[in-house]
C-alpha cells in the first residue's frame, strides 16, 4: 500500500468514527476500543505497516459499533465467557469488513486484513483456554489486543 492510499483510506476511517462520536487516539500503544469512553485507541509501533495499522483501526471500529454478544445473557462461566468473547471478536472483524465496503477501501486493504483476521484467530484459540475466569469476564466487555 503506498502512502498516499494510506492517507486516504486514514481519512476515510476517521470521518467516519467522527460521524458516529467515537473519539480516537491513533498514537497509544496498543489497539482497544473502551465503550465506557468511547474511545479507539490505535497501536502508533504499526503505523508505518500502513495496511496492518488500518486493518487494527476497522477492526476497533468494529468493535464501536457492534451490540452485545447473543450469549451475553447466558449463565458466566469459563465456556459462555470464551464464547462471548470469540463471537464479539469475530463479529468486530466481521463488521470491519463492512465498513471496509461501504467506504469503498476493501480492494485497498482485504488481503493484509484477512491475514489479520486470521493471525488473531489464531491468538484467541491457542490463549484463551489459558485464561483465569476474571481475565476472560474482562477480555469479554474491554477488548484489549496486542
Ligand atoms: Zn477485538
Amino acid at each position: 500500500m503506498t502512502k498516499s492510499t494510506y492517507l486516504k483510506c486514514l481519512y476515510k476511517l476517521n470521518q467516519y468514527a467522527k460521524s458516529l462520536n467515537i473519539q480516537v487516539n491513533l498514537n497509544s500503544t496498543c489497539f482497544k476500543y473502551d465503550p465506557q469512553t468511547h474511545t479507539i485507541t490505535c497501536d502508533h509501533k504499526l503505523k508505518h505497516q500502513y495496511a496492518k495499522f488500518l486493518s487494527g483501526y476497522l477492526h476497533e471500529l468494529g468493535h464501536a459499533i457492534q451490540s452485545q454478544s447473543i450469549f451475553s445473557k447466558l449463565k458466566k462461566n469459563k465456556i459462555t465467557l470464551i464464547t462471548i468473547m470469540i463471537d464479539q471478536e469475530n463479529d468486530a472483524w466481521h463488521n470491519g469488513k463492512c465498513i471496509a465496503h461501504e467506504l469503498s477501501i476493501w480492494d485497498d486493504i482485504q488481503h493484509v486484513y484477512k491475514d489479520e483476521w486470521v493471525r488473531n484467530w489464531y491468538t484467541y484459540i491457542s490463549t484463551l483456554p489459558k485464561l483465569k475466569v476474571n481475565e476472560l469476564k474482562a477480555l469479554s466487555t474491554g477488548y484489549t489486543h496486542d
